[in-house]
């Protein structure tokens, strides 16, 4: 079938209008602060594509890619894995849903370097980073959601005290000074991550809708 070209014009710019208006949420946080729960409420609720670097990693290793060996080691250390890879993981995904209305990244970005690449890879998509939504819960609660989530999770880097510590160390040292890199934006919104699960949402999704 010939389509007319009449067509092609108006669906173009709508394609376009959508890019624009976007909602890319960054969900931010220390290991432990409940991003992935909360990331899984929001996909839900906004209706957006869920990315999670750590889910991603830990597929690679589960699929014993060369990549994931790779990853398994630093994970297990509670280091971080390389930006260059992360970057190209967020990449790749960015490439694949035409149509979603936006994106929430979880544990994405990690350095300062990380969110500069997120913003470059956003723009190429005509695309922006709404909102940095930070859940802020103290050292001792961290550590011990972390182990009792090792009870159970089987997750290697949450089974030793040492390990967990490790993570906070090189959260505030190497991740945490995004938080002014989207201050400085007018980006940043703190939100209590201590409470009932339902009301952390709560906060999330009433920051969101005030946007
Ligand atoms: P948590 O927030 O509980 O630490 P994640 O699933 O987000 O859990 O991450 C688990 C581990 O995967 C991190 O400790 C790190 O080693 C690695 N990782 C995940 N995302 C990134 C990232 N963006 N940059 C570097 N390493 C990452």
């Amino acid at each position: 079938m010939i389509e007319p070209i009449i067509e092609y014009a108006p669906r173009k710019m709508i394609n376009e209008l959508i890019h624009i208006e976007m909602l890319n949420l960054v969900l931010f946080g220390p290991p432990g602060a409940g991003k992935g729960t909360q990331a899984l409420f929001l996909a839900q609720t906004f209706n957006l594509v869920h990315l999670s670097t750590g889910d991603l990693l830990r597929q690679e290793i589960a699929a014993r890619t060369d990549l994931g060996r790779m990853a398994d080691e630093i994970i297990r250390k509670g280091e971080l894995v390389p930006d260059s890879i992360v970057i190209a993981m967020i990449e790749e995904k960015l490439k694949k849903p035409k149509t979603t209305v936006g994106f929430i990244f979880d544990g994405f970005p990690r350095t300062v370097p990380q969110a500069k690449a997120l913003d470059e890879l956003l723009r190429k998509h005509n695309s922006k980073v709404s909102v940095m939504l930070c859940l802020e819960v103290d050292k001792a609660e961290l550590i011990d959601r972390l182990l009792k989530r090792g009870l159970t999770s089987g997750r290697c880097d949450d089974a030793e005290a040492a390990t967990i510590e490790t993570r906070i160390n090189v959260y505030n040292e190497k991740t945490a000074p995004i938080i002014k890199y989207y201050e400085s934006q007018g980006k940043y919104h703190p939100i209590k991550g201590v409470g009932d699960i339902e009301e952390i949402t709560a906060r999330l999704k009433e920051t969101v809708e005030k946007l």
